[in-house]
């Protein structure tokens, strides 16, 4: 089947960067998000960040103004009823998913793949609770979706391959490269990284270093690019959080077990950048460690 439609379900970090990549390798998109807020911000982001790639020579004014062009929004849900692919990237909650796939069925043609960006919720559970387990799969952005290569195809038990081939073609239009991944809790980028980011929060949380000395020891001492309690930040920590319940509940490990510190943070609505504090403070000019 011919994917030329997009419906875009969520206009958080990823559901942005997903529709800007999309518009970018020539897709229609329509977006939508309960919140007019976060629709506006959307496009808002994309704007700016594709600005960005043409000061960059990364695409040129007129690249942008045609995808910018092929990006609408809506707050009405079933508006993405004629969409050839649905790609969920609302928040990480069950629940939530569950229901807008519930809402959107009985909209879509008959022949509409479903896909889930889900960081870590069971594929085949949410694809169960559907009329067309075999044309629902997992397709994985990572953060930040236009700067990062890889997407994760998970299949579900019920995946067919004529769906898991459509979804590969639309990562090879644009430019990525695809990783396949068995359905099982968190896949695999996030079942290692995330235990590496719970157990930075513990060290924290035990005293062995405060969030500088963490994140410069990983940056200097592991080489990565970003210290863990940063990455975290900019992940979001309750997206952290769920992935880390995810994986504690579905393979009954403790060693998955959420750091109490961790569940604070997100309790005070401490989130990471997208509410300007977690375990930094980003109100100022720099960004400032909370511990
Ligand atoms: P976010 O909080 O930035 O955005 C989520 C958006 O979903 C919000 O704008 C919210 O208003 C919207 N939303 C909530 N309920 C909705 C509904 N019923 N209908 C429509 N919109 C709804 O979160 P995010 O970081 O963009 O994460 C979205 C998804 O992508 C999650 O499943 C997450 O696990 C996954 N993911 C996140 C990252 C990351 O680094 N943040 C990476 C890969 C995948």
């Amino acid at each position: 089947m011919e994917i030329q439609a997009i419906g875009i379900v969520g206009a958080g970090q990823m559901g942005n960067g997903i529709a800007h990549v999309m518009a970018l390798a020539g897709y229609d998109v329509l977006m939508t998000d309960v919140s007019a807020d976060a629709l506006q911000n959307a496009v808002a982001q994309i704007t700016k960040n594709m600005d960005r790639q043409v000061s960059r020579n990364k695409i040129t004014a007129a690249d942008q103004a045609k995808a910018l062009g092929r990006i609408k929004t809506t707050q009405t849900l079933i508006d993405l009823g004629p969409s050839d692919l649905i790609i969920e990237a609302a928040t990480e909650r069950e629940t939530v998913k569950q229901a807008i796939f519930e809402d959107l069925l009985p909209h879509l043609k008959p022949q509409t793949i479903l896909t889930s960006n889900t960081s870590s919720i069971s594929i085949t559970r949410l694809a169960s609770r559907t009329d067309r387990p075999e044309k629902f799969m997992g397709f994985h952005f990572m953060n930040p979706v236009p700067v990062m290569q890889l997407v994760e195809l998970i299949r579900g038990i019920a995946t067919d391959a004529e769906t898991f081939d459509a979804c590969k073609t639309v990562v090879d239009r644009l430019g990525k490269t695809a990783a396949s991944a068995e359905d099982f809790p968190a896949f695999i980028v996030n079942r290692i990284l995330m235990p590496m980011i719970n157990e930075a929060v513990y060290t924290l949380y035990e005293g062995v270093g405060n969030v500088q000395s963490i994140d410069s020891s990983m940056k200097l001492g592991a080489n990565h690019p970003m210290g863990p309690l940063e990455l975290a930040d900019f992940i979001g920590l309750d997206t952290c959080l769920a992935i880390m319940n995810v994986l504690h509940d579905g393979l009954a490990d403790t060693k998955y077990r959420p750091c109490p510190l961790l569940t604070k943070y997100v309790e005070a609505g401490w989130l990471g950048r997208k509410t300007q504090r977690g375990f930094y403070d980003y109100r100022g000019d720099a960004p400032v460690p909370t511990r």
